[in-house]
């Protein structure tokens, strides 16, 4: 895919979408009064999340134009809430007011709590006479509950520049009680250029929060994606591009003296930007807690995992630089260093006991990167293959830890969910994965790993080799993009890969790709009907 799809610049049609998208439109005299006349305040939408069985947290930001952040007075804005039974709004249960802080660039985050469980809701901001665009979002059902089913949605990678966000419309129709985003919410870059023929450059890099914040604006200007936070509550993790591509822990691939700077404007903007239930540092945005842990009933628990903020140094990069690289493993001695690690000490610690304390049916390992060894050469001894160190496949070690910690765990059915990779893969996994599976190598687990949004990928052929090489990986497509629809049941999982058309088209269909199924007891991951 050559080329951006759409252009930093907003068209004006796009615009008046986004605006008028919400409901009862009405300009506020009181907020954004400029040269051009009032404007809508809510220009980038409301979205729901983090939901518990009697809270979730209701986002906006006021933004009056969002290719302008000086279009909002740099004031604290007192911004009304409601929630009700009902998208009339005639059965109101909770209401109140939150200040919009430009500390926090006019973010809002309020945790809606006294809510019933299992519970559809709506809800809506106002600020003066305008008010926001209604969502729908769900509570959790109570934690002794066995719900019947949870409709999940699973997304990650939605670079501005390779298409629409046609996937998340169709996300949106499929009104699921949840969706899962797994990182990539943007990229720190704009558009590539050639500017160095026949080298295409990335332009536009962000580096400050300014720009970080622009890039989120720009973003969630977008009406589909506006329309899937709408829809159902999100829980989220990120993944590098919301920092910086490649990055490990406090190191970047430029190996910048300032990055850890760098990183807390990140960590600041996506903090800004999602609906997450977390408490304002008082430190500052230096550290941020992503991993967290949500409870849907005796169903399913979601233990959401960052793999990024914690992680060792990325392992053998090439000379002077940090960032990814390709290895031969018996070239690369750090892959087999026990000591490093994917999550750290103290999250390695916490999924361990999330684990073992866990009644779920469903053990969802919500998570940013292929966990399958996907080697780019036939593996003939245990040493042997060749990786890409940014994935897991770059911690070796720390990941037979983790899939060692399931199993001792004894957690009900765990499955992992994945992104980063933009490819549709199914997987089993297996502690030892260069030895077939047998009584003392059994699969652990089975992996289902989303496409992307919108975000390139490479050729069907070299990922069909790749399958055709790593047995353990039952499917792959790469060349289509959109997301999984998941139905979970007290019996089964159903997994559906649903692929755009043609992500380049605003209004592209989609169509189911493949469906998978693993059922209760089993981690072996059924084919229910090949794309
Ligand atoms: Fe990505
Ligand atoms: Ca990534």
């Amino acid at each position: 895919m050559t080329g951006p799809r759409r252009a930093f610049l907003l068209d004006a049609a796009r615009l008046t979408a986004a605006a008028t998208a919400g409901l009862g439109f009405t300009a506020s005299a009181s907020a954004g009064t400029s040269a051009a006349g009032p404007a809508y305040p809510f220009s980038l939408g409301v979205a729901s999340g983090s939901p518990l069985p009697d809270a979730v947290i209701l986002w906006t930001r006021i933004l009056h134009d969002p290719l302008n952040a000086a279009s909002t007075p740099a004031l604290a804005l007192t911004v009304r809430w409601e929630v009700a039974e009902d998208d009339a709004f005639r059965k109101l249960v909770r209401k109140g007011s939150a200040v919009a802080a430009p500390a926090l660039a006019h973010s809002v985050h309020v945790d809606a709590t006294g809510l019933r469980p299992d519970r559809d809701y709506w809800y809506r901001f106002m600020l003066g006479d305008a008010v926001s665009p209604v969502g729908r979002t769900r509570t959790a059902p109570a934690p002794d509950a066995m719900p019947s089913m949870l409709r999940l949605a699973v997304a990650s990678c939605q670079h501005w520049e390779f298409g629409h966000y046609a996937a998340h419309r169709h996300i949106a129709q499929a009104a699921p009680d949840l969706v899962a985003f797994l990182g990539d919410y943007i990229y720190e870059w704009g558009p590539y250029q050639l500017r160095h023929p026949p080298r295409a450059v990335r332009v536009d890099e962000s580096f400050t929060l300014a720009q970080y914040r622009a890039r989120y604006a720009q973003y969630k200007s977008d009406p589909d994606l506006q329309a899937a936070h709408r829809a159902a509550p999100w829980i989220v993790t990120w993944d590098d591009h919301e920092v910086a591509n490649d990055y490990a822990g406090d190191v970047d691939e430029r190996l910048a003296a300032d990055f850890a700077t760098r990183r807390a404007a990140a960590y600041q903007a996506f903090y800004e930007h999602m609906p997450l239930r977390l408490p304002v540092p008082k430190a500052g945005f230096g550290e941020l807690r992503m991993h967290q842990r949500y409870d849907w009933g005796r169903l399913a628990r979601f233990h959401v995992l960052d793999d990024r903020q914690h992680r060792s140094p990325l392992a053998c990069p090439k000379p002077g630089r940090g960032g990814s690289n390709v290895v031969l493993a018996r070239a690369c001695e750090a892959l087999r260093d026990p000591q490093r690690s994917m999550l750290g000490g103290a999250q390695e610690a916490w999924l361990a006991q999330g684990l073992s304390s866990s009644k779920a049916r469903w053990n969802i390992l919500a998570q940013q990167t292929l966990m399958a060894q996907s080697s780019g050469v036939p593996v003939q001894s245990p040493e042997d293959g060749r990786f890409w160190t940014d994935g897991w496949d770059g911690y070796p070690a720390a990941r037979r830890r983790l899939l060692d910690t399931v199993a001792k765990s004894g957690a009900r059915n765990p499955l992992v969910l994945s992104g980063d990779v933009h490819t549709f893969y199914a997987a089993e996994l297996r502690r030892d994965f260069n030895r077939p599976v047998s009584k003392a190598n059994p699969v652990i687990a089975a992996e289902f790993c989303g496409t992307s949004i919108t975000s390139s990928s490479r050729a069907q052929a070299r990922t069909q080799e790749n399958v055709d090489r790593n047995p353990h990986i039952l499917y792959g497509r790469s060349d289509r993009r959109g997301y999984m629809l998941l139905e979970l049941t007290p019996q089964a999982v159903q997994a559906r890969f649903m692929a755009l058309d043609e992500v380049r088209e605003p209004g592209t269909k989609q169509s189911m790709l493949a469906a998978f199924a693993v059922e209760d007891g089993s981690p072996a991951v059924l084919h229910r009907q090949k794309g």
